[in-house]
């Protein structure tokens, strides 16, 4: 069925549907990043978000130069756009060496200019709580995000700041979207925006106590990501039973932060996506749990399918 908005019939919209490749799944053997390109190329994916620690690319916070031209080799092989997802661990606020922290994050950025993607995700900083260091907010941390954009434009590489949900006792802007958003628009780089994690959001929306919509609408002026998967919106309480449970157990509980394909849960894709698809025009990126890789093929026409309906909505 053909359908006409502005004189564009949606049919020839394209929707750049992307896949994450597991980190810990690669864990650093390259024929099995082969195995899950192949996999993802059969599926119909047309975009890979690459885990540059996942590929053992960073040692110590520098580039390993051999092993990043090992890679290159093979994502050359495949017609996929790539993004770069950063190391998870990598804070930019880490009070004994933040230097070695923001090396590792420009070592993710010159990973992202080797491999030809023009973006890297990173997962926002944090401090244990300490009060007399928050009242000093987040000055310090948007003069490092300058810098961190100044070297990301000379690179010609976006870094997108992702939302996540409360890790521990942490004093932190990244688990509220709205702060998130605050804290990027004080930078003001043209190379520092949001990936907004519509799982993540979620999460913290019930444990943090904020309107998920109002986060949504927070974002959407500096939006140049996005992660999609689901969740039940139960988060885990950390705790000796619960902190580290397995995923296969937390699957049956439906607990914490599940990474379920698309529609398989309780986000609420449907009150906030006719608003995203108007303002964002990136990858739609699923970070989905491999242990879901069986539902790959759903996954990609649930979001067409998502997305070309909230597009008919869009005004001209
Ligand atoms: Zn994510």
């Amino acid at each position: 069925m053909t359908a006409n908005v502005s004189n564009v019939k949606i049919e020839d919209m394209q929707v750049p549907i992307g896949i994450n490749a597991d980190s810990g799944t690669i864990d650093g053997n390259l024929k099995i990043l082969h195995s899950l390109l192949d996999r993802f190329q059969w599926a119909g994916f047309s975009a890979v978000e690459i885990p540059v620690h996942g590929v053992g690319c960073i040692l110590g916070g520098r580039l390993l130069q051999v092993q990043t031209d090992r890679v290159k080799r093979i994502l050359e092989r495949y017609p996929f756009l790539y993004t770069v997802h950063g190391p998870d661990p990598v804070n930019l606020c880490d009070e004994k060496n933040p230097e070695l922290h923001a090396s590792a994050l420009r070592s993710s950025i010159d990973f992202a200019k080797a491999i030809g993607s023009p973006l890297v995700v990173y997962h926002g900083s944090y401090r244990l709580a300490e009060p007399e260091r928050v009242e000093m907010e987040w000055v310090d941390e948007i003069e490092r995000l300058k810098r961190i954009g100044e070297y990301a434009e000379k690179q010609g590489v976006t870094v997108a700041v992702e939302n996540i949900f409360r890790q521990g006792n942490e004093h932190t802007y990244r688990i509220d979207p709205r702060l998130l958003a605050q804290v990027v628009g004080a930078v003001g780089s043209a190379k520092i925006g949001i990936c907004f994690d519509f799982g993540h959001a979620f999460l913290s929306a019930q444990e943090e106590g904020f309107s998920y919509s109002e986060a949504v609408q927070a974002v959407l002026p500096r939006l140049v990501h996005v992660h999609v998967h689901d969740n039940l919106g139960i988060p885990m309480a950390f705790g000796p039973c619960e902190n580290g449970m397995k995923p296969l157990d937390a699957f049956v509980l439906g607990k914490g932060d599940l990474h379920l394909p698309p529609g398989w849960g309780k986000v609420p894709y449907g009150n906030v996506l006719p608003d995203v698809v108007a303002a964002y025009k990136g990858v739609w990126m699923m970070e989905i749990h491999p242990r879901f890789s069986d539902a790959y093929e759903e996954g990609i026409q649930w979001l067409k399918d998502t997305i070309t309906k909230n597009r008919r909505f869009i005004k001209p």
